[in-house]
């Protein structure tokens, strides 16, 4: 059972899980689809009211349009029940695909006014299954799809005869087409470019922050925490904790052994603790503890505790691990250094009244206000 002044310790509300950026992404596409077929709605009404109130509506864009606010409902109605984003993004694809290839074959058939309309109607579309694409796709993939959408068409349309029916003009619309589908290509692949760039960064910057052998914060980034929490009003602590004759381990039973030991200490006080403390590797074999929100007595408690457990608990080839550790709460006014070298006076208290045991230092020296940071 927990010490009573333990007990005592604010329970702060547990950390928020760590942002998961694929499912940031999928959260802010389906939005975006959301809005974008509501929009799509919108048009498609507007654009077959007005083909439904011309003196000779064409049956074939009709349908087309019937067909896509179809394909719209079932959308919205599959993004906001929770249907997969990708499957949407496929389906969808898949049926702006065939609405681009029907045109392409009506715009062919078609002459004159007619298939002028429909050629340049299939514009928007193409830029649609190209964009959604990009956005669903990788790279390559999409491109495929967008040039090759594009090259199937054209194809449909001298094979059937619609360039000789539409000459100039209808190359010309098909054309045009172009350049925007290799602007598109060249922002997918700008995007795809930074993403890896940034992804890049992101793993630099939590190497730079993590301690390879045991997973925890490193040092540097030690600093930034202790550094934020005292930066709050409320009170925290820090705990050294230092494996006692650690070098007799690795001399014994060799360094692998060794650094074994290290894992396997960090990962049983990564176990004991709450959610918002912050265990990291503070160098060698010594461990540092971070206790937002805990006064000095009850880290001492934590400490305590830790301590206790590993004494308890035998390495299974090193047997026996204990540790000692020093405990120090923040005082009005304390910096990094200050706090961490009333910590490690109390870890030498600690080890000059015989190891395994946690020793808190009850008040700090007038004469520790321009400590420097140890090591
Ligand atoms: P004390 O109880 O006074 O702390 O004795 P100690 O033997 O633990 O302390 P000392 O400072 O004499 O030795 C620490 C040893 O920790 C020496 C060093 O080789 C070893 N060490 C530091 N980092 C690592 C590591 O990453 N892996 C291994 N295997 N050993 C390490
Ligand atoms: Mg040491
Ligand atoms: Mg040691």
């Amino acid at each position: 059972m927990a010490p009573a002044t333990e007990r005592r310790r604010a329970a702060p509300a547990p950390p928020p899980p760590p942002a998961d950026p694929i499912r940031i992404m999928e959260a802010l596409r389906r939005r975006v689809y959301l809005v974008s077929t509501l929009l799509g709605v919108a048009v498609l009404l507007i654009l077959g009211g007005l083909e439904m109130f011309k003196a000779a509506p064409t049956p074939a864009l009709l349908a087309v349009y019937a067909g896509l606010l179809l394909m719209c409902g079932w959308a919205l109605v599959w993004l906001l029940r929770g249907g997969s984003v990708q499957w949407g993004e496929r389906v969808v694809i898949a049926c702006n695909v065939v609405v681009v290839l029907t045109q392409f074959v009506l715009g062919a058939r078609e002459s004159g006014p007619a298939q002028l309309l429909l050629t340049a109607s299939n514009f928007g579309f193409l830029l649609t299954v190209s964009m959604l694409g990009y956005l669903a796709l990788p790279l390559r993939a999409a491109a495929a799809l967008s040039f090759g959408t594009t090259a199937l068409g054209l194809v449909l349309t001298v094979a059937l005869g619609g360039l000789a029916r539409g000459g100039l003009d209808l190359l010309r619309v098909h054309l045009s087409a172009l350049p925007l589908l290799l602007l598109l290509y060249a922002l997918a692949w700008y995007r795809e470019r930074f993403t890896q760039e940034y992804t890049r960064r992101l793993l630099l910057e939590t190497q730079a922050h993590t301690d390879p052998l045991t997973g925890l914060p490193n040092r540097r980034a030690l600093y930034g925490r202790i550094e934020a929490a005292l930066a709050t009003a409320e009170p925290c602590s820090v705990v050294l904790l230092d494996i006692d004759h650690f070098k007799r381990v690795n001399d014994r039973y060799g360094h692998q052994t060794g650094d074994d030991v290290l894992v396997w200490v960090a990962r049983r006080l990564r176990g004991g603790l709450r959610g918002g403390d912050v265990l990291g590797r503070w160098g060698g074999e010594e461990f540092l503890l971070l206790l937002p929100g805990t006064g000095p007595e009850d880290a001492w408690a934590v400490a305590e505790r830790l301590r206790a457990e590993l004494h308890a608990t035998p390495h299974p080839e090193a047997g026996e691990v204990t540790v000692s550790l020093g405990v120090a709460g923040a005082q009005p006014g304390d910096n990094l250094a200050r706090l961490t070298v009333r910590a490690d006076t109390a870890l030498y208290q600690a080890k000059h009244q015989g190891r395994n045991r946690a020793v808190l230092l009850a008040l700090a020296r007038p004469d520790e206000g321009g400590a420097t940071l140890p090591g």
